[in-house]
């Protein structure tokens, strides 16, 4: 067990759990299949959905609970085992849809040693059976050598705001936007694929810099391929829809569009979001033919 610190800066000691199954299909719509290799996340985002699931799951009692993270000690061994007895091709797997690969430990400024070790570790294994990964993070990406891991890994990162205001309030723990997408540009620089997940999208009264998706978008130009969803099950945004501006998601979606557009850039605007194409949603498969697709 390695140190982590809880959401007051306390250090605590990162337990191990095991888990009789780790590569699962896919619940989210751009996905085909998924493996949490952690339980909980210290980033410990306001609107986070997979601490609402492990919660009605009984994984986790509460909130302060899902934000201490336990590692899956058997993940790698487990991995193994399900890959072998799979009689369905695997086209790609995704790291993670409920938990981050590359959590940061907002304590000590880094990202926690003993997750980002294990994430190369499913990361190789993975690659190494000729199944490429998609990646999502909130954290910084390390340095990766890009040359032992599959040509067809394409890494992400969330970014839905270039607000100070809105980061402090409802991604506390997470690092700096500017410095996710620089660690973005270096893997893109170095000739990864990337791509970045524009979602939840949040509205102007919890984040004041919300109604100019240009200037969010217009950082993240080297990026090859984006997703973009609006911020669901949220009060405060129902309300703001309700009784301020009920078309402020189609105006985004659009702009987004636009901004794509313009640029040749694959997009994916997901369900339940104004502009939703189901012909997208399969955006990250490696041979996926955007402009086929859109037609
Ligand atoms: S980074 Fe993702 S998994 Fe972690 S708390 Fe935030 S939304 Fe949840």
């Amino acid at each position: 067990m390695s140190p982590v610190s809880d959401m007051g800066g306390r250090e605590i000691r990162l337990e191990s759990i095991e888990r009789r199954s780790l590569v699962n299909r896919s619940r989210v719509e751009y996905g085909t299949w998924g493996i949490n290799h952690v339980q909980g996340c210290s980033h410990g985002c306001l609107y986070c959905y997979a601490c609402s699931e492990a919660k009605a799951h009984g994984r986790v009692r509460n909130y302060q609970e899902w934000c201490v993270p336990k590692v899956v000690g058997n993940a790698v061994e487990q991995i193994q085992r399900e890959l072998a007895r799979k009689r369905t091709p695997i086209d790609r797997v995704h790291l993670c849809f409920a938990t981050d690969p590359f959590m940061w430990d907002s304590a000590t400024g880094s990202a926690h040693p003993e997750i980002a070790g294990m994430t190369l570790e499913v990361m190789k294994s993975l690659n190494d059976q000729g199944i490429p990964v998609t990646v999502l993070t909130k954290g910084i990406y390390p340095e990766l050598d890009l040359s032992g891991l599959h040509p067809d890994n394409q890494y992400g990162i969330t970014a839905v705001s270039l607000g100070e205001e809105f980061h402090a309030a409802w991604e506390t723990n997470t690092p700096s936007v500017f410095d996710r997408i620089e660690a973005l540009r270096v893997l893109a620089e170095a000739g990864a694929r990337t791509w970045v997940s524009v979602e939840p999208y949040p509205t102007p009264n919890i984040d004041p810099t919300a109604s100019d998706v240009d200037a969010l978008l217009n950082e993240l130009e080297f990026v090859d391929k984006f997703i973009f969803g609006r911020l669901n099950y949220t009060l405060a945004v129902t309300q703001y829809l309700k009784n301020v501006d009920a078309s402020f998601y189609a105006r985004i979606a659009a702009d987004v569009k636009a901004w794509c557009v313009m640029r040749d850039k694959p997009l994916h605007i997901k369900h339940r979001t104004p502009l939703y194409n189901p012909a997208t949603k399969t955006i990250l498969a490696v041979d996926f033919d955007y402009w086929n697709a859109v037609g």
